[in-house]
């Protein structure tokens, strides 16, 4: 991947599941993505996509690497988008069954909840965002089944929140780099480029 300063730097976690997906969306929607493997390489990010896969899986890795806190504390504070399975990792409580999360979305999510028949759908519907329809390709996806106050919702499903914004924190129960509709990942990069010339801001009349 070549290095582009005047984008956004974007790290997408790459220990397990579609982050090669989110790599080339975030590509088209006008970011400079990075694989994030290792703790250290989040240094100096704008911002992070927790890619769709098992989160189990993805949280043993993070373990077995001393990265769940230092997750944590980079989500606490950054800009972060998680989609199924990242969206899990970001909950505030996960269900079905319960696991370990990083807290940082105040949403309580269960896992695998849509059942047998629609395990794996697509699905073409009206969200917040503008421009139309929105395509989303559901796999074994997790049912958000409770928000905060402060978690706006952005897309539906069967009643259930879908695609879901609280701050700076994304959290979408489909998979939007699946689809070659830019418009949540394109999202994204607003919200990270709005957090960026916030700090810039702050530190401006801090000195
Ligand atoms: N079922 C997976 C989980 O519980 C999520 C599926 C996905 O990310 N597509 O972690």
């Amino acid at each position: 991947m070549t290095e582009n300063r005047s984008l956004p730097r974007i790290g997408v976690l790459a220990i397990q599941g579609d982050y090669a997906a989110h790599a080339a969306a975030l590509a088209d929607a006008g970011a400079d993505p990075l694989e994030v493997r290792q703790p250290d390489q989040l240094k100096g990010l704008a911002g992070l996509i927790l890619p769709g896969g098992e989160s189990t899986t993805i949280l043993k890795f993070l373990d077995k690497l001393n990265f769940f806190e230092i997750l944590q504390e980079f989500c606490s504070v950054n800009p972060v988008f998680g989609t199924c399975a990242g969206a899990i990792l970001l909950a505030r409580e996960v269900r079905n069954p319960a696991q370990r999360s990083l807290g940082v979305l105040d949403a309580v999510v269960e896992r695998n909840a849509y059942g047998r028949q629609v395990d794996s759908s697509i699905l073409t519907a009206e969200t917040a965002l503008p421009g139309g329809p929105l395509e989303m390709v559901f796999i074994r996806a997790p049912r958000i089944v409770n928000t905060g106050s402060t978690v706006k919702v952005l897309a539906v499903r069967d009643g259930s929140p879908v695609l879901v914004r609280q701050g700076s924190v994304l959290a979408a129960t489909f998979h939007p780099e699946l689809s070659p509709d830019r418009r949540v990942h394109q999202l994204f990069v607003q919200i990270v480029n709005a957090a960026h010339s916030q700090k810039a801001h702050e530190l401006e009349v801090r000195f």
